[in-house]
């Protein structure tokens, strides 16, 4: 394709580990007494070491960053994956972990620190500074964002300004119909898009979908962390003197919490909530396994988000998951399972 992408890709998915530091809320001076990084040649920056009682589990992945590494640092590894969108690539970026192993922050960042701003604003003042760039050689392209929120399997439209339309599906059971065009674009009904000319138009829809996202979280037990949030880019480029035109989306995704709910707290709504999670991030992970093994079923239609994400994941497109993973001791066992998702889908 153009701009000539240089990307080392294994199959087209890719997956990076990010260990975040250890917080003072954490067990202190527990430091290197869960996870140890190997430094021979063949693991050294890829590979990672979990201790639990004894035993020893080691895993290697196409990148794992320890938790010194700054958030300049992990965007310089995607930022080749972040202008293969300008390029016509469907990409995705998925932050998969338990609640608190710093999923938000590595997409987001932390509110009101600039240097510690994550990839969704990284990458956008990325491709808005490309795009600029690229205007002298005659490519004019049109941006369009849209965020939503799966919840329950039920889509919310995190940009409408109407509150009480915001839930796609509605509660009398209608369902928010997602349709793939012949093109491979994606059509949710009634999905606020918005078309965009600067990364500050951006931040400004990011702050507007937070402030939608919160209103839930007290009605809805920390809806954020058992919800996916969805940030779709869409890019259209065409160059009138060489005729040529390109169509790549930009998916960034912020998983809902990976951990298994003790059984005691499991009933009633919290129950189906935690199914809808495990039955969409399980569904995730078996499209991903069907399709780095080639098969020719794969399971897109299992749940909302991979339906959703269908044209994105598929052909040509692009994948890239991070695995987030906390170093605290108490979360040894999740932390394993983390491990395990992220080595099946590599
Ligand atoms: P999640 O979204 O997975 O629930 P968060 O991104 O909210 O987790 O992270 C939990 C806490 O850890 C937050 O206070 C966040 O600022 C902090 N944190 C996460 N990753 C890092 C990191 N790499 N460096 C510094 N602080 C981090
Ligand atoms: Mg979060």
């Amino acid at each position: 394709k153009l701009h000539n992408t240089i990307l080392e890709l294994k199959g087209n998915i890719r997956v990076f580990c990010r260990v975040r530091p250890l917080l003072p809320e954490d067990s202190p001076g527990s430091e290197g007494k869960v996870l140890t990084y190997p430094t021979t040649m063949e693991a050294l920056g890829r590979g990672i070491d979990l201790l639990q009682q004894g035993q020893k589990f080691s895993f290697t992945f196409d990148k794992v960053f320890t938790p010194d590494a700054p958030q300049e640092d992990v965007f310089v590894e995607i930022s080749q994956l972040v202008q293969s969108a300008l390029d016509g690539y469907k990409v995705c970026i998925f932050a998969y972990g338990q609640t608190g192993s710093g999923k938000t922050y590595t997409m987001m960042g932390k509110p009101g620190q600039p240097e510690q701003k994550g990839l969704i604003p990284r990458s956008l003042e990325q491709i808005f500074q490309t795009r600029q760039a690229l205007q002298s050689q005659g490519w004019k392209y049109e941006m369009q964002v849209s965020m939503l929120e799966i919840y329950n399997e039920t889509i919310r439209d995190l940009l409408s300004t109407n509150r009480d339309s915001s839930r796609l599906d509605g509660s009398n059971g209608k369902q928010c119909a997602i349709k793939h065009d012949a093109n491979g674009n994606t059509h949710v009904s009634d999905l606020t898009i918005v078309d965009v000319r600067s990364s500050r138009e951006v931040s400004f829809l990011l702050d507007q979908a937070a402030r939608c996202r919160s209103v839930g979280k007290t009605q809805m037990n920390e809806q954020s962390s058992r919800s996916h949030f969805v940030f779709t880019l869409r890019i259209s480029g065409s160059n009138e003197s060489t005729e040529q035109q390109v169509q790549g989306v930009l998916n960034l995704i912020d998983l809902a919490g990976s951990e298994r709910l003790s059984k005691s707290g499991s009933t009633g709504d919290r129950l189906k909530e935690t199914q809808a999670i495990n039955k969409s991030l399980s569904s995730l992970s078996d499209v991903i396994f069907a399709l780095a093994k080639k098969e020719d079923h794969v399971p897109f239609r299992n749940s909302k988000l991979t339906y959703l994400l269908q044209p994105c994941l598929g052909g040509d497109s692009k994948t890239l998951m991070f695995v987030n993973i906390s170093p605290d001791p108490s979360s040894v066992g999740e932390s394993l399972c983390s491990l395990r998702f992220a080595s099946r889908v590599n």
